[in-house]
C-alpha cells in the first residue's frame, strides 16, 4: 500500500520534479566491498565495480540517468566502463533511466524474459489495477533465467526470479569481500502489492502462487547486506547516520532480509484475505 501511495504521489507530481525524494539528488557512497550506492534519495541504484569493468543495477526514473552518471563519476568511476546494466523490475521508477544509461555507456542490458518484453515496449501496466506508465524503451541484449549468472572478473551476480510484483521481478544476489570477510548481498526486487487484483486476475492468473513461491524462495536466501530499489525498504538514511570510521558497517545485518520478507508476506496475506472476502 505504501508503494501504491508513493507511486500515485509520483504520478501526480510528474510535472513538478523534486516534490518527492525519487528525484532528490543523493551523495553516492560505499556500501560494502565493491558495492556502491548511486541512486537518488528515494530510489536505489547500485554500482558494482571490478578491475574488468562495472555493473549497474537499476536506472531510477527517466529523469535520474544524469544523476546516476554524476554519482558514478563522483566516486571516481566512469560510466563508459560499465559493461552490464541490470534491472530489478520493469516499473518506470527503476527502469526509466536505463535507455539513457545504455546509450551513454554502451553496456549490455540484461533482464528476465517477462520483464524484457516490458523494457523493450517502454510501457507497463498494472495487471488490472488501473495505473500505467511510459518510459524510454531499452533493448535487452541478454535474457536471464532463474539462477543464471552475470560474471565480471571475480564478481558474480545471480538472478533469482521472484515474480509477483512484476512477472519478471528479479532479486539479484552476490558475494563481496571486505576486510577479510565474505558477505552475501541481496538486492531485493519487491513483493509489495500496488493495488493489483489478486482474485480472478485475468491479466495475471497465477499472481497469487507467484507471490507465494517468491516469499518461500526469498526466505531461503543467505543475506548479510540487504539492499533494495526503494531506500525506505532498508532504512538507508538511518544506517548512513550510523556510518563512523572504526564502527561496524551498519549495512551489515544478517537478520534484516528475514524480517522484511516476513512483514511483506503478512501484508500480502492480509490483502489477499481482504480481497477474497470482498469478492
Ligand atoms: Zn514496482
Amino acid at each position: 500500500m505504501r508503494f501504491l501511495i508513493l507511486l500515485l504521489a509520483a504520478s501526480l507530481t510528474a510535472a513538478t520534479p523534486g516534490e518527492n525524494d525519487w528525484r532528490e539528488p543523493m551523495k553516492p557512497f560505499h556500501v560494502v566491498g565493491n558495492v556502491y550506492f548511486v541512486g537518488t534519495a528515494g530510489l536505489g541504484a547500485y554500482l558494482i565495480t571490478t578491475p574488468q569493468g562495472h555493473i549497474v543495477l537499476d536506472g531510477g526514473t527517466p529523469d535520474d540517468a544524469p544523476l546516476i552518471e554524476k554519482s558514478i563519476a563522483a566516486l571516481g568511476f566512469k560510466l563508459s566502463d560499465v559493461k552490464y546494466l541490470l534491472n530489478s523490475h520493469a516499473h518506470f521508477d527503476h527502469c526509466g533511466g536505463l535507455a539513457a544509461l545504455k546509450k551513454r555507456s554502451g553496456a549490455r542490458m540484461v533482464a528476465s524474459r517477462a520483464d524484457a518484453q516490458i523494457l523493450e515496449a517502454g510501457h507497463h501496466g498494472s495487471y488490472g489495477a488501473g495505473w500505467a506508465d511510459d518510459f524510454p524503451p531499452v533493448h535487452v541484449d541478454r535474457i536471464v533465467n532463474d539462477g543464471d549468472h552475470v560474471q565480471l572478473d571475480g564478481t558474480t551476480l545471480i538472478a533469482v526470479l521472484t515474480p509477483g510484483h512484476t512477472k519478471g521481478c528479479t532479486t539479484w544476489t552476490m558475494q563481496t569481500n571486505e576486510a577479510g570477510k565474505t558477505y552475501n548481498v541481496v538486492f531485493y526486487c519487491s513483493t509489495s502489492v500496488p493495488g493489483y487484483p489478486l482474485v480472478n486476475n485475468r491479466e495475471y492468473p497465477n499472481i497469487v502462487s507467484d507471490y507465494e513461491h517468491s516469499f518461500e524462495k526469498l526466505k531461503k536466501l543467505r543475506c548479510d547486506v540487504f539492499l533494495a530499489n526503494h531506500t525506505g525498504f532498508f532504512d538507508m538514511r538511518q544506517k548512513l547516520a550510523r556510518v563512523h570510521p572504526g564502527a561496524p558497517n551498519p549495512f551489515v545485518d544478517p537478520t534484516e532480509l528475514q524480517r522484511f520478507v516476513t512483514a511483506s508476506e503478512q501484508n500480502f496475506e492480509s490483502e489477499l484475505t481482504k480481497q477474497r472476502k470482498a469478492s
